[in-house]
């Protein structure tokens, strides 16, 4: 049975994460959205709270935290900054947890540690320019010279990639053998042939980086076997999706606690806004849509956290929760009337950081092919 029941030191850590949120994160937020800043200093505050690499064991630098502990630290995060919240999914579930499971422990001693302090960010390098949805199907090429793997291709819309000294690169080694060649490398990014560039432009997470990367012949580490490359990626997207799912949780509650004071203060025909009941449909839809995701949430992490299959139940809580966090938001402007459209208060930004959730991490389209494969016993994904 699923007890949605927190412990104590789980409540603990979520008043932890809010008030570090309330404390450190909201006050830059809208400088570095304006600015489309990435705020290093704040990552590393993030990290000394333990917060990035918080599931991976304490003997390689992590907290050791549950999934569902983790979720509420994500959800805090997530209701501060999106962008913020994308560098702890990306280093903690898409690099540290991918790391933690097929790392040698080699490669754990040398690179988990100093994911979890934020002396090293990483990054994960999976889409490129040609190759989205379709991952199995990569350009890139790793061929061994000389006993040593060298990789060379583009990879594209790379979070963090101009600030991580490690890349996790997912790279074909046999084009023959489709998604049985594929295999990912750590590839420190200090290195010649690496290069990164900045992608500017875009609607939401202004202040989160994205890079294209070029690697030209740059050397890489393989992590687990030839063939394994396609299995660590949905392993990492397994825990990633959740970390996003968590996020939007908190975009939605963001948006319920932002209408709810703007619409007790905002008077029109002499009386709060909150007093009509068109104005309370919306809130109350609001409600509804946050409580939905996060059970969903909580559910995949009971489910990780128990160690039984999850991949659906990811997938239904990301479907689910980023699609909320979109209509919350959206609902949160129009609580807001004007005062919503403009950068005073928070929810146009909720709106423009929900946006890249429904893409990232596997597209709304590619989570209901997932959901679907397991009712239908149908693989349209093939
Ligand atoms: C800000 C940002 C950060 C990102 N960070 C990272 C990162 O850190 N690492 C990384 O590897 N990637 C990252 N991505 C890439 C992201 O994961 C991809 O954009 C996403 O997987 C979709 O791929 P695509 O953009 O190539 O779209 P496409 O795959 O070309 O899809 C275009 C449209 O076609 C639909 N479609 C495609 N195939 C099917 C199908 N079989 N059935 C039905 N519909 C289909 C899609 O749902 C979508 O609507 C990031 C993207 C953004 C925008």
């Amino acid at each position: 049975m699923i007890d949605f029941e927190l412990t104590d030191e789980q409540r603990l850590v979520r008043e932890t994460a809010r008030e570090f949120t309330d404390r450190e994160i909201v006050p830059r937020v809208r400088e570095n959205d304006r600015n489309e800043r990435f705020d290093t200093e704040l990552v590393k505050k993030i990290a000394d709270m333990g917060f990035l690499g918080a599931i991976v064991p304490e003997e390689y630098g992590g907290r050791g935290v549950d999934y569902r502990t983790y979720g509420l630290i994500v959800e805090e995060i997530g209701r501060g900054d999106s962008a913020m919240r994308t560098v702890v999914s990306v280093v903690t579930s898409l690099v540290c947890s991918s790391i933690a499971r097929w790392g040698s422990e080699e490669q754990k001693r040398e690179w988990l540690p100093r994911l979890c302090s934020g002396e090293a960010l990483g990054c994960f390098g999976l889409t490129e320019p040609d190759t989205g949805s379709d991952a199995a199907n990569l350009k890139t090429r790793a061929e061994k010279v000389n006993g040593s793997w060298r990789i060379t291709g583009g990879k594209m819309w790379i979070s963090l990639g101009n600030y991580s000294k490690l890349a996790l690169v997912f790279a074909q080694t046999d084009p023959q053998a489709k998604h049985r060649g594929i295999a990912c490398f750590l590839v420190p990014t200090e290195q010649p042939g690496f290069t990164s560039q900045e992608i500017h432009g875009k609607l939401g997470l202004r202040g989160s980086d994205t890079a294209e990367l070029s690697l030209d012949g740059v050397e890489g580490e393989l992590m687990g076997e030839v063939g394994d490359g396609f299995k660590v990626a949905m392993t990492a997207l397994d825990s990633g999706r959740y970390s996003v799912a968590a996020g939007c949780v908190g975009i939605c509650q963001g948006c319920v606690d932002a209408s709810v004071s703007y619409a007790k203060e905002r008077r029109q025909f002499d009386r709060p806004i909150a007093s009509f009941q068109l104005v309370q449909e919306m809130i109350a839809e609001m409600v509804v849509e946050t409580d939905a995701a996060r059970a969903l949430v909580w559910r995949a992490g009971w489910l990780k956290d128990t160690g039984r299959p999850n991949t659906t139940e990811t997938s239904i809580a990301k479907l689910y929760a980023t699609e909320a966090a979109v209509k919350c938001a959206n609902t949160a402007i129009q609580v807001h009337g004007g005062s919503g459209y403009v950068d005073d208060y928070p929810v146009e930004r909720y709106l423009r950081d929900a946006r890249v959730t429904t893409l990232y991490e596997g597209t709304s389209q590619i989570q209901k092919l997932i959901i679907a494969r397991a009712v239908t016993g149908v693989n349209a994904l093939s």
